[in-house]
């Protein structure tokens, strides 16, 4: 093994070459061991990891070495012995076994060769993850890892009866909705299933652009037989974001599709497909691939409810082992609601700002964490702004809250306008004070005072709050 400062002088040297998640999934478990004086082997817990180090990482991982440790090393990925019932992967799930004895690698990757091991591996056959050509399946995107709704459910339940029973179903399943919203999770969620269930399933999961980029480096190789072979041999075939197929130049692609899909269907394997739009609002799409994506099962993911939201942040903020009090993640449910990948990563931004600033996560946090998220306002809002948008929820003229005036119908929107003007603007007590009728920093400060504190209390009040601000950003 590395001492440990050398290996995390080697990890920053990747980090800082790779996307958060990439890093995160690949290399935060992986162990470097110094067998010779330079060779160094990698354990990993099976042939589809071999392959994808081998394919993505070596390169990286030599420099690191160089640059670290100056010297060139050979590098070996080593599958552990298979057989090992308590082994577990890199994300620390139990890797699932089955009695197979073939490796199951998907076509198109040759398995790498390392010391002390002359054939690819025989044995047990673990399948997490499987890395089909150049798809990937992200491990978080799983079925128990997606939230059902009411805007989902129908979806969901399509694509859950396709992955436990591939072609019988419907087919093809076709799932569309605007970005955000859970397409790719749940494409990726079916892959995973129908995987577990038949480890041996020849699965295709890609992007249509990578599908299309393979198409066309395959009519530049003179490969076209070879594509054809490939994606007409697949058991199931997944292609995300379908609404890219081939356009102007690229029409060739979206011919090569059609024929993929008549034989794929012809010989009853599964077809499984995403976009942003319905099959005929595809503006590119010939007619009978309109009518053809139509045949089996169309599902539409809408944007969530926030009932889905809240339910979501939840489950993320359990994932990530944090305690986030409900006022808080209420205002992050209220204040971005169309978009599933924003809202996470508002909690994200969130739980980030509370761990640099060594701070509890609680509302008044979140809300300057998240002060210029939301909404689609360009310009920051005013003092007057929040004038008018409580006065007019409260039903009473902006004068009257900037007037003296004591009664409770109006002493109350006053504080509301305050505590708003405190949380979402940058002026001063004073200033604040001055806005609303010539009040002193001590009635400023009292009124947010008493707003948090009913904030903490009154959840019919922390809905209505919420919903204020979320009017202001629009
Ligand atoms: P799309 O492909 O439609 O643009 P994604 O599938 O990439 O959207 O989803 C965006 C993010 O939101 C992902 O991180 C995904 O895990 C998450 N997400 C979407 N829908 C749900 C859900 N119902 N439950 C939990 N997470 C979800
Ligand atoms: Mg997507």
């Amino acid at each position: 093994m590395l001492a440990p400062d050398i290996k995390n002088k080697i990890l920053d040297f990747i980090k800082q070459r790779l996307d958060k998640e990439q890093f995160k999934t690949w290399f935060t478990q992986i162990e470097f061991v110094e067998t010779a004086e330079n060779d160094i082997q990698v354990p990993l817990p099976n042939v589809y990891y071999r392959d994808w180090y081998e394919k993505n990482y070596k390169n990286l991982i030599i420099s690191a070495l160089k640059q670290v440790l100056d010297r060139e090393y050979k590098i070996y990925f080593l599958v552990a012995s298979p057989g090992n019932k308590n082994q577990t992967d890199l994300f620390g799930l139990p890797v699932p076994m089955n009695t197979g004895t073939q490796t199951g690698l998907p076509d198109g990757l040759t398995p790498a060769v390392g010391p002390g091991q002359s054939e690819p591996l025989k044995g047990p056959k673990q399948i997490r993850p499987v890395i089909n050509l150049r798809g990937q399946l992200n491990p978080h995107y799983t079925f128990d890892r997606f939230v059902v709704g009411a805007c989902n459910r129908l979806a969901h339940a399509a694509t859950l009866a396709v992955a436990e029973n591939p072609s019988k179903a419907y087919n093809p399943l076709f799932i569309h909705g605007a970005v955000g919203l859970g397409k790719t999770h749940l494409l990726q969620a079916a892959c995973w299933t129908a995987l577990e269930k038949n480890p041996r399933l020849k699965l295709y999961y890609l992007s249509c652009e990578n599908f299309v980029n393979d198409y066309i480096s395959a009519v530049k190789r003179g490969a076209c037989e070879e594509f054809r072979n490939k994606y007409r041999s697949a058991d199931i075939l997944a292609i995300d974001d379908i609404h890219f197929l081939g356009v102007g130049e690229k029409i060739g692609s979206q011919e090569e599709f059609f024929h993929t899909f008549n034989a794929l269907h012809n010989a009853q394997k599964q077809i499984i497909l995403s976009s942003d739009s319905p099959p005929q609002e595809i503006p590119t799409l010939t007619d009978r691939l309109v009518s053809r994506f139509k045949w089996g099962m169309v599902v539409r993911l809408d944007p969530p409810t926030f009932e889905l939201r809240m339910a979501i942040l939840k489950q993320k903020a359990e994932l990530k082992r944090v305690s986030v009090p409900d006022d808080t993640l209420n205002f992050i449910a209220t204040l971005i609601d169309s978009n599933i990948r924003e809202l996470e990563g508002g909690m994200n931004k969130v739980i980030a700002s509370a761990s640099l600033l060594g701070r509890p996560i609680n509302l008044a946090l979140a809300q300057e964490a998240l002060k210029d998220t939301g909404g689609t306002r360009t310009s920051p809002i005013s003092v007057n702004n929040i004038q008018e948008v409580v006065s007019n929820y409260f039903n009473i003229k902006i004068a009257e809250m900037q007037s003296k005036k004591r009664v409770k119908s109006v002493s109350f929107p006053r504080q509301v306008g305050i505590y708003l003007a405190r949380t979402l603007t940058d002026r001063s007590l004073e200033e604040i004070g001055a806005a609303f009728g010539g009040k002193d920093h001590t009635t400023v400060m009292y009124s947010v005072e008493k707003i948090k504190h009913r904030l903490h209390r009154d959840k019919e009040f922390q809905s209505t709050v919420n919903l204020l601000i979320s009017d202001l950003k629009k």
